[in-house]
């Protein structure tokens, strides 16, 4: 049995942030994982990730 690789997106809103997002089970892209985390997460211009936390508080 290999390791199990899932996919996940990380917040780059702050470089003190280490928000991490899973996609639904199965979620093989992180596609898959932005659009399940969609309304929550926000995918920004040059594929960064902005967690919830930054987005309100001001990272994005
Ligand atoms: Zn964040």
């Amino acid at each position: 049995m290999t390791a199990a690789s899932y996919p996940v997106i990380r917040c780059d809103g702050s470089v003190h942030c280490v928000a991490e997002a899973q996609g639904p089970p199965g979620a093989r892209t992180v596609t898959e994982v932005r659009r399940h985390n969609a309304g929550d997460w926000h995918a920004r211009p040059g594929g960064r990730d902005i967690c919830p936390d930054c987005w309100k508080g001001d990272y994005r």
